[in-house]
């Protein structure tokens, strides 16, 4: 049996979904799977203004590819839907009309030129900003006669005068507002649409839902909502906000710093489980003592407590965020990781496109690089020489190993292993020890200038299993092109 547990996304599809609503969707997640209740995804798209067409359809895909799956939403449905606010729009307007009636609310009909002039005299005056509650006041029977005209008009809260607004935060501890400082909030606009305050706090009542874990920017807005439950006479559901995300400099998150969409980071080829991880640490830790940082999924539901969240900013470091790829990539199949790294080859005209990433060779060089990358598109650029002969080398390598004792070696390498009759690597590794051993030449000798002929670099996977992938034909041309390549830059060298 489900919990009595009741928790909520609500993002406003009004762009994509960046890192920290994904952190604010994983908590809730996190406590939902952990109290065996009940996880709720619900689309605020009562702001037309800001409304992105495509934006819902990347919400989904990027949580989906996260591994956050909602019991109940627009998709799934559930018995609280619509999950989506704009075909609610009928039970806010009941409920404005029911504050209307009950005295809690009012029409306001001041003009927008009207309310920015009345900004623009408080902002020169420096008087608090806020609306004057002309309309507050206004006398029934006037309220009505604009009403008949048909006058454009909102609805405000009347927000009760010299109040003190308590509320307890799950994460911050006990929070007071003076009523004083809380503007008459508006509920519904002119153009019949709900504001996002009424049109949450109804739905949160609506949808029984039993925890409001949100980010910390909407901490002013929770007295107001307290109010908002206050007029209605409903018990308010408990709040939790949760810390806000800096970047590594301490300041904002922005496009450039962290604040990238989720789907940036799939296109990167993170992978999903390793910012899965990576942002149930944003604020949250196991705790006595228990440093442990990597937990799966599973281990994450199983130990996550709202309790453990800091109410301190915490800070998104993308170094640790790469180094947490590198744990999962290692982790991952070969396999698995050729869906992700081929069609980046494919991409850059390395592999044809009708070659199957599950394809052997490509799964090799898969094997080859996996353990130096922390990201996939790092397998991208350190892949080039096992597709492209290189056309340049490494200097600094060519000063020490293409000398010219190495163009005989080269030349007697190229040779025997163009009559190699096994090409796999443990057959080539004692190719290499016989040809050494029978001229008394150190094993170190041969391999360098060999893999800085085939690379163009002096690093990368064990050299015999390079040689491998690459096959005798590339092998043996690229040897003989380094050969040349030394015996050019020997007589040049001779000639000045
Ligand atoms: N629609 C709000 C947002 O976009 C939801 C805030 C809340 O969770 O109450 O973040």
């Amino acid at each position: 049996m489900r919990s009595s547990i009741r928790v909520r996304f609500a993002p406003s599809p009004t762009g994509y979904l960046h890192v920290g609503g994904a952190r604010t969707a994983l908590f809730n997640y996190l406590f939902a799977k952990r109290m065996g209740g009940t996880f709720i995804l619900r689309i605020e798209d009562t702001d037309r203004s800001r409304y992105q067409e495509d934006a819902c359809k990347e919400i989904y895909e990027s949580l989906q590819w996260l591994g956050i799956t909602w019991d109940e939403g627009p998709d799934v449905g559930g018995a609280y839907g619509s999950y989506v606010q704009s075909e609610r729009v009928d039970l806010y307007r009941k409920h404005a009309q029911q504050l209307l009636e009950s005295g809690h609310a009012y029409r306001c009909f001041c003009t927008p030129q009207r309310l920015e002039e009345l900004r623009n005299y408080q902002e020169k005056n420096k008087l608090d900003p806020g609306y004057d509650k002309q309309c507050r006041n206004l006398p029934a029977q006037e309220s009505a006669r604009l009403l008949a005209e048909n006058t454009p008009h909102i609805i405000r809260l009347k927000i009760p005068q010299d109040r003190v607004v308590a509320f307890n935060d799950l994460i911050r501890g006990a929070i007071e507002y003076k009523s004083a400082v809380l503007d008459d909030l508006v509920l519904m606009k002119t153009d019949g649409f709900p504001t996002y305050h009424l049109a949450n706090v109804v739905d949160d009542h609506a949808m029984e839902i039993s925890h409001v874990l949100r980010g910390d920017e909407w901490i002013a807005s929770t007295p107001r909502h307290v109010l908002l439950y206050e007029a209605f006479g409903w018990t308010p559901p408990i709040f939790a906000h949760m810390p806000v995300i800096l970047s590594a400099d301490g300041g904002k998150l922005s496009k450039r710093k962290g604040a990238a969409s989720v789907l940036d980071y799939k296109n990167q080829g993170y992978l999903p489980e390793a910012l899965f991880n990576f942002l149930a640490l944003l604020g949250w830790s196991l705790g006595d003592g228990d440093e442990r940082e990597k937990l799966s999924q599973e281990e994450l539901i199983s130990v996550f407590s709202l309790g453990q969240v800091s109410p301190k900013a915490s800070v998104f470091d993308e170094k640790k965020l790469e180094w947490m790829n590198g744990l999962y990539m290692r982790e991952r199949t070969s396999i698995s990781l050729a869906e992700l790294v081929v069609p980046f080859w494919k991409q850059k005209g390395w592999v044809p496109n009708a070659t199957p990433v599950s394809d052997t060779t490509l799964v090799k060089v898969i094997d080859l690089l996996k353990e130096r990358s922390k990201k996939i598109v790092d397998m991208v650029e350190s892949a080039t020489y096992f597709f492209i002969a290189p056309v340049q080398y490494e200097e600094k390598a060519v000063r020490k190993y293409f000398v010219p004792d190495a163009i005989k070696i080269l030349a007697d390498l190229c040779e025997l292993l163009s009559k190699a009759e096994s090409f796999e690597h443990a057959a080539l590794e004692a190719l290499y020890k016989n040809y050494g051993d029978s001229l008394g030449i150190a094993f170190g000798v041969l391999i360098h200038p060999t893999r800085l002929a085939v690379s163009g670099v002096s690093f990368g996977p064990g050299l015999f299993e390079l040689l491998e992938v690459l096959g005798k034909e590339q092998v043996c041309s690229r040897l003989q092109t380094a050969i040349a390549f030394i015996q050019n830059a020997v007589a040049t060298r001779t000639e000045s």
